[in-house]
């Protein structure tokens, strides 16, 4: 058997992984080695014996940055060095569902995760971290970012969910918001679930479904909407 999808994670933290990725289908997967992780204690690379990781900004300025010789001897260990590296950091590319799936496709990733106002940036630009932000706002620290990541990336690992063709018809498939979603009972509070849902035909609850998602993502996503117009003009022409 191939090594399974391997994250290893950089972190002043390890002792908080798997944390919520070791419950549910992502822990389950974890425990049948469909995927793997470790995480290297930056700590344990520290300069000094009072474990000494960081220091104040050249050119002033509140807050501590991590060192850069602290994240080298960090990684010097690492197998597999020809991963993708990514430092996770608010001022990096929006993390989407495409890289996730693109992530999944490659042999796993090494994550860096950022305390205090963030790591010299020699270290990003030596070792050609790309920066990858989860959202608009500031973490304490990029461990709950790297979960959000490791989340989204090891769900679609083969074998993880259990039917695949649930993954096909999720949120941002084709630049589309999801459907609404109905359960039993059929009716709760007096609030019936849409007819055409338990018509049995197949086709117009397929179309049903089409036309919420589009409606809903036109409504919530203008963004998104463009492209997915983009994408059916350029099919037409
Ligand atoms: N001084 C940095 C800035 O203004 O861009 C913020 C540093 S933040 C307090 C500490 C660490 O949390 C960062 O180095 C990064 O690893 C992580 N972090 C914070 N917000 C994040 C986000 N939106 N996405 C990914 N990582 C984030």
């Amino acid at each position: 058997m191939n090594n399974p999808w391997h994250a290893t994670i950089l972190t002043l933290f390890p002792e908080i992984f798997p944390g919520p990725l070791g419950v549910s289908v992502t822990g389950k997967a974890l425990q049948n080695k469909l995927w793997s992780l470790d995480s290297i204690n930056m700590r344990d690379h520290a300069i000094d014996q009072h474990g000494t990781v960081d220091d104040s900004p050249f050119g002033g300025g509140a807050g501590m940055v991590i060192r850069p010789d602290v994240i080298e001897k960090s990684l010097a260990g690492i197998q597999q060095n020809d991963r993708p590296r990514i430092y996770l950091s608010p001022r990096g590319r929006p993390f989407t569902q495409n890289d996730a799936k693109k992530l999944a496709k490659s042999s796993g990733c090494i994550i860096l995760c950022g305390r205090y106002e963030g790591v010299d940036q020699r270290v990003i630009d030596h070792y050609a971290f790309e920066e990858v932000s989860i959202g608009d706002y500031i973490l304490t620290g990029g461990e709950l970012a790297a979960y959000v990541m490791l989340d989204a990336i090891t769900r679609l690992l083969p074998g993880v969910v259990g039917k695949a063709a649930s993954l096909e018809e999720e949120s941002f498939e084709n630049n589309l918001l999801e459907y609404p979603q109905y359960t039993r009972p059929q009716c709760w509070k007096d609030l019936k679930v849409p007819d055409i849902l338990v018509s049995g035909h197949h086709k117009n609850i397929a179309n049903w479904r089409q036309e919420q998602a589009e409606q809903i993502t036109k409504a919530r996503r203008p963004d998104l909407w463009k492209l997915y117009e983009d994408e059916c003009n350029k099919d037409y022409y």
